[in-house]
């Protein structure tokens, strides 16, 4: 198989694929593909975003490649922010004001269920093919731990004690909703090997 893009500007996303990956396939980014655009996530389902990603790019290059979408889903929030996750406080899509919002939302709540969802788009030789991976856990009451990014220092998974956030990247890899996805693509490119 040829090389496969990696269909983000999330260099976050990129650090955490390459070490699920390791040197079973040859990943490479956007910028590393000569890219430079800001792929549009329009849709009202991760589906749907991530079919949008990985076509872009497909269209653009003609070459096999993959996106992902992922959000995170609270149980108190009817699945809220979900597929709105990064611009859940707003266009700017910051980090902090998104978690400021969820933790003002969620003041007044015992109930911290929540989950993220990814959801990947892989195009193989012009053909779709969708895999998710689901991490259940708990929103915490307030932020701890420097590490990841995004929503990670006020998610806990479930049977650890530790945010998303303290976790070595290998820790968040164990468990995470990215790694379970990245698992069952790994998996399916091993069929085609
Ligand atoms: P997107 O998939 O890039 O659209 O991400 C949606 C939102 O969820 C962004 O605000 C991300 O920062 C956040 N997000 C995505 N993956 C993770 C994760 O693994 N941990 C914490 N936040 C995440």
């Amino acid at each position: 198989m040829d090389t496969l893009i990696f269909a983000t500007n999330n260099q976050h996303k990129v650090d955490e694929v390459r070490q699920v990956l390791g040197n079973q396939f040859a990943l490479i980014t956007l910028k590393e593909a000569g890219i430079d655009i800001d792929i549009p996530e329009p849709h009202d389902s991760l589906e749907a975003n991530a079919s949008e990603k990985s076509f872009t790019i497909h269209e653009l290059t003609g070459k096999n490649c993959f996106s992902e979408d992922t959000g995170l889903e609270i149980s108190f929030l009817n699945g809220a922010p979900g597929v709105k996750s990064a611009r859940f406080a707003g266009e700017d899509r910051s980090f902090e004001a998104n978690i400021e919002k969820v933790l003002q939302l969620m003041a007044d709540t015992t109930q911290r269920q929540a989950q993220f969802r990814t959801v990947i788009s892989l195009i193989l030789d012009g053909k779709e093919f969708q895999f998710e991976g689901i991490c259940e856990g708990e929103i915490l009451t307030e932020e701890r731990g420097e590490k990841g990014f995004g929503y990670d220092p006020i998610f806990s998974p479930s049977g650890s004690k530790l945010s998303f956030a303290e976790m070595n990247p290998d820790e968040k890899n164990a468990c995470s909703h990215r790694k379970k996805a990245m698992d069952k693509l790994i998996a399916f490119l091993q069929t085609k090997k």
